[in-house]
């Protein structure tokens, strides 16, 4: 099967028929599984033979999102979770331990950087955070205890690109583990298993289920690393539930198509700001102006469906903006078929100081656009409108 191509993989990656020959996947919605006899109870428990216990350690729909997943991103294996911040938490908990250090990027997801500073600490573990593109600071931050480093790419919000190569190199000559959390790329633009990552990461509450319905995660890389994850999965609780693991694997067959309209009118939005007078800076991994957009290129098929811009006049001006737009959808999700609009300043990254806002290049005026499937010239004409002083 992984020989085919990503759309094949991705529609034709499904559990055995059952006797009605349904043709598609039905919802296994049950706790738990029967056993023919106390012997083959025994020997499911014993993990001599394969089969399903409990919805909690596995269950066919999760199964077929998850092996669907880890052929898209290039995996040995994976599990899915019941969001992307149980990836993340379990990802990064599993396989550290008292006296370790753990690498972040400075630009991270608000909820994964309170893991590294609020818990690890509690575990005795130290953190350092670097400039996601600044090779020689992450060089600089390797210790002797340093277990494991932790980023995305495009980061969130700004959208800058980290070095996938030059990571991995820095991890197998540390021996590090490497971890990527890959949400806003998705495999369709970007694989970091190609890359050497050991764990890609994913809420599938973005881009996969792309339609703003359910929540869910996954983690998918090399089985040596995977497999602990799914020990403490399937102990802590954190499973994902069969029915958000049916929709996630519907969704995933139509991910290649969503994403090249989402890249398309990402694209064509970016380059309508980077013209407008009204705005200061745009951010897209594939716009010309790009600062890394050799990088952007090599890397990712296409720039993703993320826009940032900075709008003249700070945050008045981008709390403004938001207010006067009619079509885009005020809210915290991306990777929805709906066009989206946030303003970090005042939301999702309010409470980091204003300090660490500008460390992580979050400016007053930055507007982040998460670009639907609408029609892009009623998108434009959206933000055009709220744009303009009337
Ligand atoms: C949303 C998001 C998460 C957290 O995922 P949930 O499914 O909301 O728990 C993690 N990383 C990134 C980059 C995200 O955008």
């Amino acid at each position: 099967m992984s020989s085919k191509k990503f759309e094949t993989i991705a529609i034709r990656t499904q559990v055995a028929q059952s006797p009605q020959k349904e043709h598609a996947v039905p919802l296994y919605l049950t706790s738990s599984f029967t056993f023919d006899s106390a012997e083959e109870a025994a020997q499911l428990f014993q993990g001599q033979v394969e089969g399903n216990i409990y919805s909690r350690f596995s269950n066919p729909n999760t199964d077929e999102f998850i092996e669907k997943l880890k052929l898209l991103e290039h995996g040995e294996a994976g599990v899915a979770t019941a969001s992307g911040m149980a990836a993340v938490y379990t990802a990064i908990i599993t396989h550290l331990q008292q006296g370790d250090h753990v690498i972040a990027a400075n630009e991270i997801f608000g909820n994964s950087r309170y893991i590294i500073t609020q818990l690890l600490p509690k575990m005795g573990v130290t953190y350092d955070f670097v400039p996601l593109e600044d090779h020689l600071a992450w060089e600089a931050a390797v210790q002797k205890n340093t277990k494991l480093i932790f980023l995305e790419t495009p980061s969130n919000p700004t959208l800058k690109t980290a070095d996938l190569r030059f990571l991995g190199k820095l991890c197998q000559a540390n021996d590090l583990i490497y971890i990527v959390d890959n949400c806003f790329a998705t495999p369709y633009l970007q694989t970091p298993a190609s890359f050497q990552a050991d764990l890609v990461l994913h809420s599938a509450t973005k881009y996969i289920d792309g339609q703003g319905r359910v929540l869910g995660g996954a983690i998918v890389g090399k089985e040596k690393f995977v497999t602990p994850c799914y020990d403490f999965i399937r102990r802590t609780g954190a499973s994902l539930s069969p029915f958000n693991a049916w929709i996630l694997s519907k969704s995933l067959e139509t991910l290649a198509v969503r994403m090249d309209r989402h890249c398309s009118n990402a694209l064509q939005l970016a380059q309508f700001l980077a013209t407008h007078p009204a705005i200061k800076h745009v951010s897209y991994p594939h716009l010309a102006s790009y600062p890394q957009l050799d990088l952007a290129k090599a890397q990712m098929k296409q720039g993703g469906g993320l826009v940032g811009c900075e709008i003249n006049g700070g945050l008045a001006a981008g709390a403004q903006f938001l207010n006067k737009l009619k079509l885009h959808s005020l809210t915290a999700n991306l990777g929805d078929t709906r066009s989206i609009a946030t303003h970090p300043a005042s939301t999702t990254h309010s409470k980091l100081s204003q300090e660490e806002q500008l460390i992580v290049d979050i400016t007053p005026g930055f507007i982040r656009f998460s670009v639907g499937l609408e029609h892009i010239d009623d998108i434009i004409q959206d933000v055009d409108q709220a744009l303009s002083q009337k």
